[in-house]
């Protein structure tokens, strides 16, 4: 009975935040869009690269490293596609200047992969240059299985030339396995993670034990070669077991992840007992599709946000 009303929850938030109607509604409805706001918040780093940085630096002090992406997927014109990648770039100056420390985090259908496969490539290596500029990757994120082929193929493309790129695998996807076992020999850096999307039939595995162990296995293997990963979940069962793993392989180049807001406190006790961890941090103003599937992933977030909105 629960689960079926959180599955029912989880179901309506994922249609509201793709019902353009509704967003419509409420960023024309100035009480509402604050009330939102409020829950919206403790997940986003701001609206503007400005209020960003003031985060970003505020986890650097509390002795994170920071991953940063600003929100925004499937452009389907190669303007936005290039105003995206440009922002990403005065980001990464941003960063610069006030000599901070973030990576970035990216979606290739932000930056042109829906427009044309030339535009993307140009548009990641103008990136990686700038990241490059002050030590830092750009991580590609991984998004549905219809844009899983070009992504990785884009990936290796771009890795020939610039060696600061990483990508994002989903272990849910029986299709991973090979896919690990070729990117694996490359240098680029891995973030493993679960899996957010729904797959057609037939390609993915549902959560539970089995696709836990199997996303073990990959991190375990990625911790044994020293390979650069990350361990992106905010299952502490998953991150307490990896942890395991670090004590076993003893590599240097890992760090544990999570999204701003979700866990950081459990976040915050790995970091208090010497383990390298990772925020990543997200900002823009499309946050009410953000704030939608935040909910939508563990509906009973909700609930956090109907505290931070009355506080
Ligand atoms: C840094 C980062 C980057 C990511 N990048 C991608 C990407 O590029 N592509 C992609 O497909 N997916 C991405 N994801 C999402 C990922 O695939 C999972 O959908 C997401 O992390 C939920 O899976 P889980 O491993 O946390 O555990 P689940 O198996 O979903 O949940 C296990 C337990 O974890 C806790 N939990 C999970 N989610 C929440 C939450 N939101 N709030 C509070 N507790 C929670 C609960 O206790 C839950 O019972 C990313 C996740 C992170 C952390």
């Amino acid at each position: 009975m629960e689960q079926d009303l959180l599955k029912i929850a989880s179901d309506a938030l994922r249609k509201a935040a793709l019902n353009e109607d509704v967003k419509k509604f409420i960023l024309q409805n100035e009480k509402l869009f604050n009330t939102l706001k409020k829950a919206a918040d403790r997940y986003i780093g701001g609206e503007t690269i400005e209020e960003t940085i003031l985060t970003i630096k505020r986890i650097n002090e509390n002795g994170f490293v920071v991953t940063t992406d600003f929100m925004g997927e499937s452009i389907r014109s190669e303007k936005e596609a290039n105003e995206a990648a440009s922002e990403f770039i005065r980001f990464a100056k941003t960063v610069k200047s006030e000599s901070l420390n973030s990576s970035i985090s990216l979606d290739l259908s932000h930056i042109g992969l829906l427009v044309s496969r030339d535009l993307t490539i140009n548009n990641l290596k103008l990136i990686c240059e700038e990241a490059n500029k002050i030590n830092q990757e750009v991580i590609i994120s991984m998004e549905g299985t219809d844009r899983t082929n070009l992504i990785i193929e884009i990936y290796e493309e771009v890795l020939k030339t610039h060696s600061n790129l990483g990508i994002t695998l989903q272990a849910y996807l029986y299709r991973t396995r090979k896919d690990f076992e070729k990117l694996i020999k490359l240098p680029g850096s891995i973030r493993m993670v679960k899996g957010a999307y729904d797959t057609p039939k037939g390609l993915s595995i549902a959560r539970g034990k089995e696709l836990d162990e199997i996303y073990l296995s990959y991190v375990e293997e990625l911790l044994a070669a020293n390979h650069k990963c990350a361990i992106a979940s905010h299952d502490s069962k998953i991150h307490n077991r990896s942890i395991e793993l670090i004590d076993k392989h003893a590599p240097s180049n890992y760090v544990i992840e999570r999204l701003l807001g979700i866990c950081n406190e459990e976040l915050k006790t790995f970091k208090d007992k010497g383990y390298k961890c990772r925020i990543y941090v997200v900002y823009g103003k499309e946050w009410y599709l953000y704030l939608c599937n935040r909910w939508a992933e563990y509906p009973l977030n909700l609930f956090r946000g109907l505290a931070d909105i009355v506080e």
